[in-house]
């Protein structure tokens, strides 16, 4: 069975199983959720099942001439469309209308070599608007033996009209056993076990997260952070802007600065309400969270979760860093 290659997602796999026993197949899926849990994954393994040469109770064998040309996408009824670049320089990738057209063009012909012909997007969300309009009307008039399969990871962005006019499949994060799995199974060095509990802890789920965390070497900053918030007051305005202005020009993404101060607020109101200390992010830090945990209230942790998610949302319009920085910090001495 080559869906047990996918870890998780029980839900998701039940409902395409469903689908390919009965043969009830939408013509168009979209598949949701967090980045790096399986949804590209699940997609090929469904492209695979649905052009397999010898299935195996709805299965892809994985081993065929079609399976094997699926993985390599080099299959002519399988086609993978991704955001890219118009210049190696720009500094976003988009799936253009020459992209959609191109492929409603070969979606057009009758399988060549398959019974299905697949078409996987990927990031959908970064289609422009006149793409979008194109493909919309691939949706409204599907062509026929095709299966689309269009993924997101940011549900929220793509037109309502584009949502309503595929089966929508929700993906979870992956339970920690399964992220736990793929720690000790792929990378080049072996992880000590105290790395990989922490890993685990740190990856909300998300396999490229918990194969990507160092957090080791963010230790240091983390736990910076967490002198911080406990310090921060209208008495210590040095501290505030000290470390706005670090930050700003540090190597650290400020989206990750950010992303570290959710968390870290997050165990401290975990701690604050009495959670049990292995369902922390930050459980490394444990002895520093434990006494601003009891130094704060619940109400000041949450209004200074609320500032962070302001700034998150100011940056996102290309605020300054160091002004946003200390716009959050302000909010902190306030909440108190
Ligand atoms: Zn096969």
């Amino acid at each position: 069975m080559s869906f047990t290659n996918v870890l998780g997602q029980g839900q998701a796999k039940h409902i395409i199983s469903q689908a390919l026993s009965h043969s009830r197949l939408s013509h168009a899926y979209l598949f949701y959720g967090p980045e790096s849990i399986g949804k590209k994954l699940l997609a090929v393994e469904f492209a695979k099942a649905l052009n397999c040469l010898s299935p195996e109770t709805d299965n892809a064998c994985g081993t065929c001439d079609s399976c094997r040309k699926i993985d390599d996408r080099i299959h002519p009824d399988f086609f993978f469309l991704e955001p890219t670049k118009s210049t190696p320089a720009a500094r976003e990738a988009y799936i253009k209308i020459d992209a959609i057209r191109e492929l409603q063009k070969k979606l057009g012909f009758l399988p060549y070599q398959g019974k299905t012909k697949v078409a996987i997007i990927d990031q959908v969300e970064k289609m422009n608007a006149q793409a979008c309009n194109a493909f919309l009307k691939t949706l409204e008039e599907p062509p026929s033996s095709t299966v689309l399969i269009l993924i997101t990871s940011n549900i929220y962005q793509l037109l309502p009209t584009l949502i309503s006019r595929c089966q929508g499949i929700k993906f979870n994060p992956l339970p920690p056993e399964a992220i736990r799995e793929i720690l000790q199974s792929t990378g080049e060095e072996t992880l000590d076990p105290t790395e990989v509990d922490l890993r685990v802890g740190r990856s909300k789920g998300q396999v490229a997260r918990a194969l990507s965390d160092e957090a080791t070497e963010t230790a240091s900053y983390r736990s910076e952070m967490i002198g911080l918030i406990g310090q921060v007051s209208f008495k210590r305005m040095d501290l505030l802007f000290q470390w706005s202005k670090t930050m700003a020009k540090g190597g650290q993404p400020l989206s990750q600065i950010l992303e570290e101060m959710l968390g870290l607020l997050r165990d401290l109101t975990f701690i604050k309400s009495g959670g049990s200390p292995d369902q922390l992010f930050n459980r490394d830090l444990m002895s520093e969270l434990e006494p601003v945990a009891r130094k704060k209230s619940l109400s000041h942790l949450l209004k200074m979760t609320e500032a962070v998610n302001q700034t998150q949302y100011a940056l996102s319009g290309n605020a300054n860093a160091q002004l946003a920085l200390e716009t959050m910090l302000l909010d902190f001495c306030e909440a108190a």
